[in-house]
């Protein structure tokens, strides 16, 4: 039996409890056979010592991310906001035809794909081998490999070290977090700036997004414990912007110490931000954890009053397979989950016998009920429903609560 519960940053007894999402199987794992994959305990807690919330639940990386499904370049929006980061970013350091660009977790070339014709040294780090195919492919350089403090030095043998470092969307996702930054570290010049992307901890908290939680995601940041944490290693947080990203985010950018790059009154102002919303205070996560165990029982007696309706979902992400599990629904409550992803058709939500269907035009005649759970992309997935049916139908979300309302 595991006896102790260690930070997995500075290593303090992690005691402060945020949530626990129970057993479930890894929330990317679309299968034919979803009751007979492994389930992992989901198990959030906070750190009273560096602040940072994260699960406990040991997993190798390598398992998870070699042949990761999500394609940035699918979502439009998402493409032309990261040509609007990356232009910012280059005027803003002032990087010119000397220096070089390096994007980690690149995906397929989304970000990278805007510098590809400019006269910038430019490469990416992607793990997953299928991704990293589809980029090279575009004529984006890509090397596949994960970034750890031994990778790094072997892509210095062959490539420049980077002036600009953007990793959006994926510090939250490597289990050896010290090592990851040392990697980093390993990459930079002496004036690089790092960009990073992290969903806010403080949204999680404020909205009750616990379906935000999954295997994958180990951590969830405050701009306070980024702060500590990259104390630890002598770099400073110069900057930072609110993002609208995964139901609001953090662009922090960070530098050496001895950069003599100006501070930027914003971290500030939001580090006390987030003192006077209480995020370094273990209470909150008592508060919210209550908060997030009375939300699932109105998700239950929301279903229980609705059982005779015919209750379809939308959208089999990660969010549909957090909430599905915690909540224990399964196919008495929710027939099936349309979505538009080709590799999850036919496929169901791991760990329950929810089935995903295609959605398009044949969408079922008989459904009175349509739960939403990306809720980030509410509206456009409300106009997409209205456009291909004119039945009356009763749109619902749960996240913060439950909220609903008709359409037609
Ligand atoms: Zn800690």
């Amino acid at each position: 039996m595991k006896s102790k519960n260690l930070c997995n940053f500075c290593n303090y007894q992690l005691s402060q409890e945020v949530i626990n999402i129970g057993k479930t199987p890894l929330a990317n794992s679309y299968t034919n056979h979803p009751l007979k994959l492994t389930k992992h305990m989901l198990h959030l807690f906070f750190c009273t010592n560096c602040y940072l919330v994260q699960h406990s639940t040991k997993l190798k990386g390598e398992n998870i991310f070699s042949q990761y499904q999500y394609f940035s370049s699918y979502s439009k929006n998402f493409v032309s906001l990261a040509k609007e980061n990356i232009d910012k970013l280059i005027k803003t350091y002032k990087i010119n035809d000397k220096s070089t660009i390096v994007e980690i977790a690149s995906n397929d070339g989304y970000l990278l794909q805007h510098i590809k014709n400019k006269k910038i040294n430019y490469y990416g780090i992607e793990p997953a081998k299928n991704i990293a195919k589809v980029a090279n492919k575009k004529g984006i350089k890509t090397i596949n490999s994960y970034l750890n403090t031994k990778s790094s030095k072997e892509i210095l043998k062959k490539n420049n070290k980077a002036d600009l470092i953007i990793a959006n969307n994926v510090f939250a996702h490597v289990p050896k977090i010290h090592n990851f930054i040392k990697s980093m570290i390993n990459l930079m010049t002496n004036n690089c700036i790092i960009c990073i992307e992290v969903p806010h901890l403080k949204n999680l908290i404020k909205y009750n997004q616990f379906d935000t939680i999954y295997h994958e995601h180990f951590y969830y940041f405050s701009l306070s414990s980024l702060k500590k944490i990259f104390k630890e290693y002598n770099l400073k947080i110069i900057d930072v912007d609110k993002i609208n990203t995964h139901g609001g985010s953090l662009r922090v950018h960070i530098a050496k110490n001895e950069n003599k790059v100006k501070i930027r009154k914003k971290v500030n102002n939001l580090i006390k931000e987030e003192i006077e919303s209480k995020l370094t205070k273990k209470n909150t996560y008592t508060i919210f954890n209550k908060r997030v165990n009375k939300l699932k029982k109105e998700i239950l007696k929301f279903h229980k009053q609705n059982q005779n309706k015919k209750i379809y979902g939308f959208g089999a992400a990660a969010k549909a397979c957090t909430l599905i599990n915690y909540c224990e629904l399964n196919f008495n409550s929710i027939k099936y989950i349309y979505d538009e992803t080709a590799a999850k058709i036919g496929k169901y939500i791991p760990g329950t016998d929810i089935k995903i269907i295609k959605f398009g035009r044949n969408i079922n005649k008989n459904i009175d009920i349509i739960i939403i759970f990306p809720w980030n992309h509410y509206s456009e997935i409300k106009k997409k429903i209205q456009s291909i049916t004119k039945k009356r139908i009763q749109l619902v979300r749960f996240i913060p609560n439950i909220k609903s309302e008709f359409i037609n």
